[in-house]
C-alpha cells in the first residue's frame, strides 16, 4: 500500500488527539452544531467560535466541500480545520466528489500552514447520514492519493469513534502480508 507508514488509525475522542491539527465536520454556518462539531467547540473553548465568526463576517460561512482553519483554542491540537461534508441525499447529488473535496481541501490547508500531523473524523457519517463503507473508501483513497503527491502533512490519522468505522478502516488500511 503506498505511503501506509504515513497513515494511522485510532479509536478515540478526536478532541483528545495530540496532532498539530484536527479536522472538524462542521456545517456551512461555522457556528457550531451537534456531534463532533459540538464536542470540539465544548472542549476547545470560545476562541474557536470567535475565529469562526470572523471568517463568517469575511466570507459568509463555508461551502460544502470547502475548508477553513482556526486556532485549536484549549485543545491539544494547535489548529482546527473546519470542513463541511455533504448531507447524504441518495448518492446522486455529487456527494462522493464533495466528500473527497473535504479531505483534499483540508490537506491543502494543512500543507499551506506547514502542519505536519493532522487527524480526521469520519466526515458526514453521523448526522449527515453518508453510508459508512462508501465514506471510508473515499476518505482513504483521497488521503492516499494526496500523500503520494505532497510531502506535507507528514502524517494523517483517521480517528474513528464507533465500532463500524473501526472495522471498515482496519480492513481498508490493512498492510499487505
Ligand atoms: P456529520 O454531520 O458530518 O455527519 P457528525 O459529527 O454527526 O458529523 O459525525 C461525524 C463522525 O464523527 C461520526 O462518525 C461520529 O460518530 C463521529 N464523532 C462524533 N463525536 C466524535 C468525537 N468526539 N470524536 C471523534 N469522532 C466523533
Amino acid at each position: 500500500m503506498p505511503h501506509s507508514h504515513r497513515i494511522h488509525l485510532m479509536q478515540s475522542d478526536i478532541t483528545k488527539v495530540n496532532t498539530d491539527a484536527i479536522v472538524n465536520a462542521a456545517n456551512t454556518s461555522l457556528l457550531g452544531g451537534g456531534g463532533v462539531d459540538g464536542a470540539i467547540h465544548r472542549a476547545g473553548g470560545p476562541a474557536i467560535l470567535a475565529e469562526c465568526r470572523q471568517i463568517v463576517a469575511r466570507q459568509g460561512g463555508c461551502k460544502t466541500g470547502e475548508a477553513v482553519i482556526t486556532t485549536g483554542g484549549n485543545l491539544p491540537a494547535s489548529y482546527v480545520i473546519h470542513t463541511v461534508g455533504p448531507v447524504w441525499n441518495g448518492g446522486h447529488k455529487n456527494e462522493p466528489a464533495l466528500l473527497a473535496n473535504c479531505y483534499r481541501h483540508s490537506l491543502e490547508l494543512a500543507e499551506k500552514h506547514g502542519i505536519k500531523t493532522v487527524a480526521f473524523p469520519n466526515i458526514s457519517t453521523g448526522i449527515y447520514g453518508y453510508p459508512k463503507d462508501q465514506a471510508a473508501h473515499i476518505a482513504v483513497s483521497t488521503v492516499q492519493d494526496f500523500l503520494q503527491h505532497h510531502a506535507l502533512p507528514e502524517q494523517v490519522t483517521f480517528v474513528v469513534f464507533d465500532q463500524d468505522n473501526l472495522s471498515l478502516y482496519q480492513r481498508l488500511l490493512k498492510k499487505p502480508d
